[in-house]
């Protein structure tokens, strides 16, 4: 699928939408779900143009695992989660909703998990969850 540079997940990286952030650097920008499926549910994305895990370089894919692991690790610390689900989507056919690659982490167990990208969370509580996870980062 050709890449759509208008995506939201493109404009949070250019800077052009707001997120709520946790980390970023050069390669990777981590942020917390606007629709969680449970209370934590954090986004992490490498920022360069993938639709999903299959177009997504190697390098660039091995480099987003280890912030994922690092962000998990912060999630697990701040809001003593005993399970992190962790989910990445390819393709609509699987139920992706934005096209840009990106690794769901959601503190729940997969038999609990919220209805998927279905409401809008109440952003104070997800900026207090935020600042809860960089803390431990
Ligand atoms: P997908 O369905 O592509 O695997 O997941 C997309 C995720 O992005 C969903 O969990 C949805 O709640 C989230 N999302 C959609 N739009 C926005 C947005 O504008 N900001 C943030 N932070 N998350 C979004």
């Amino acid at each position: 699928m050709a890449y759509d540079e208008q995506n939201i997940f493109a404009r949070i990286i250019r800077g052009e939408l707001p997120a709520i952030k946790l980390y970023e650097d050069d390669q990777v920008i981590a942020f917390m779900d606007i629709m969680p499926q449970a209370d934590g549910h954090a986004l992490v994305i490498p920022k360069v143009p993938a639709v999903t895990l299959l177009d997504l370089p190697p390098e660039a894919a091995a480099y987003t695992i280890q912030i994922v692991q690092k962000v998990a690790q912060a999630i697990e610390k701040a809001l003593d989660a005993k399970g992190i689900v962790l989910m990445q989507l390819s393709g609509e056919a699987a139920g992706q909703t934005v096209p840009h690659v990106h690794f769901h982490l959601i503190p729940s167990s997969i038999h609990q998990l919220g209805r998927h990208a279905a409401q809008m969370g109440d952003q104070e509580k997800i900026k207090t969850l935020a600042e809860k996870i960089k803390a431990q980062l």
